[in-house]
């Protein structure tokens, strides 16, 4: 049995590292390709030894091409008197992500044609982006532009849209098998928490945790821009994705809603059972949402043409939370103690994926003799990571050859981990064998 918690993470200081990593990631201005994403990937390769593919502009990645490279140095409006009212520099949100460069002179109208609010919350700057068409803007408070006099206003923005690369990182953690678990997380948001950082940062803590482990899975952890970057990892790994087994899109995991499992395409996946079972056993209150094709990038990997088991597993769901893509997902929204609880999670399910498996009882006729074995009446049901014996009579039943043991646990409605520790004592009995 491969046993994930046995070296006792300290999951509150776990917590505290990826706050940490979020807080040193937050200022960084990334998007779809340019250096904002090159210098995350290269924080997260101080923790894990990331390896870095650059593909240049113009790829053809399957219906998609690679964009143009997008950079920025500085942007802002100044009023007639000189006054900077709008800098980038105070807040990356300001600034429409892939603004093309803008250096004129205009009025209040011309000026309210190129900025973006956000009505509903009147003190938050909101995220926007111009991927797909070239257009310059400003992203600010609602309250500040309703208050902007007519005047002439000078508008700045020293970017570059030019050939380049698409940046994503990739990291693989060898098992004992090639078949593999994907964890994949977008890395192109600017300043947003929730929405980006908190994915990176529980990845990074994820894939320190199970270097080393004696696996049964290899897992693949992506770091990737949304859409643009898992098409394009897609088309590169054709074949590969066929090694995937089990898939994660790691987001929304720091803020404090319920936890809400968004099932694959398939929606009877292992891994959309297995998150399941896990919420259902450790959680009082969870969310199931059946697939959509909108989201983050298992909209990707479950395309028809990949349909790969790939859930996402968050806190609150894309868009379903009042800072979702303003100025108000920030540090202060993620804590360390959600994120810990969300990596704790994680760890349960990837421990059940790499003890899912199917055992053959060794006596199977009839229920063989526990008492003589020390097993019957000699445990208590006490000990959180212990068995109790109706657990050691479901895993004797149900041994048959036909059943993991996932589907024991889900029949006798026992949490995994009692079902995996029973099996473990029956194995030492030599009651159970491998199949
Ligand atoms: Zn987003």
């Amino acid at each position: 049995m491969i046993d994930l918690f046995a070296t006792r993470p300290e999951f509150s200081k776990l917590g505290q590292q990826m706050h940490s990593l979020i807080t040193e990631l937050y200022p960084i201005c990334r998007s779809i390709t340019g250096n904002g994403v090159r210098q995350t990937l290269e924080i997260i390769g101080k923790e894990i030894p990331l390896i870095r593919h650059e593909v240049p502009t113009g790829t053809r990645v399957f219906d998609w091409t690679v964009p143009r490279e997008w950079n920025i140095n500085d942007a802002w409006v100044e009023n007639s008197r000189g006054e900077r009212i709008i800098d980038f520099r105070k807040n990356n949100l300001h600034v429409l992500n892939y603004s093309i460069p803008v250096d004129k002179t205009v009025d209040l109208a011309e000026l309210k044609e190129h900025l973006f609010t956000l009505p509903e919350h009147p003190d938050w700057i909101p995220y926007r982006t111009s991927y797909y068409r070239e257009n310059w803007g400003f992203c600010l408070s609602h309250n500040q532009m309703a208050a902007l006099p007519e005047d002439r206003y000078r508008v700045f923005i020293d970017s570059t849209l030019s050939d380049g690369s698409l940046s994503y990182g990739e990291y693989l953690v060898p098992g004992e098998t090639e078949e593999e678990v994907l964890l994949s997380c977008h890395i192109c948001h600017p300043s947003l928490c929730n929405d980006n950082l908190s994915g990176i940062a529980l990845m990074t803590q994820l894939a320190r945790l199970l270097t080393g482990e004696k696996l049964r899975y290899s897992y693949r952890f992506l770091f990737i821009p949304g859409t643009i970057g898992s098409i394009t990892w897609l088309a590169r790994n054709e074949a590969q994705a066929r090694r995937i087994k089990h898939g994660l899109v790691v987001v929304c995991v720091g803020d404090s809603g319920p936890f809400t499992y968004k099932k694959s395409r398939r929606g009877d996946a292992v891994i959309d059972r297995a998150v399941q079972h896990i919420l259902s056993h450790e959680r009082d209150r969870f969310e199931l949402i059946e697939f959509y094709p909108y989201g983050y990038d298992e909209r990707q990997y479950c395309s028809p043409g990949f349909n790969l088991p790939v859930g996402s597993l968050s806190r609150s769901s894309h868009g379903c939370y009042p800072e979702y893509h303003t100025s108000a997902d920030n540090p202060e929204l993620v804590k360390p103690q959600y994120l810990a609880e969300s990596l704790e999670i994680y760890l349960q399910v990837i421990d059940l994926l790499e003890n899912d498996r199917v055992y053959l009882n060794q006596n199977p006729k009839c229920e063989p003799q526990l008492g003589k074995r020390g097993l019957y009446r000699s445990v208590g049901a006490t000990a959180i990571d212990d068995f109790d014996e109706m657990s050691l009579l479901w895993v004797l039943n149900l041994t048959d050859g036909k059943h993991s043991l996932l589907d024991i646990a889900e029949r006798s409605n026992t949490p995994f981990k009692k079902i995996k520790a029973a099996a473990g004592a029956l194995l030492a009995a030599g009651l159970l064998n491998h199949e």
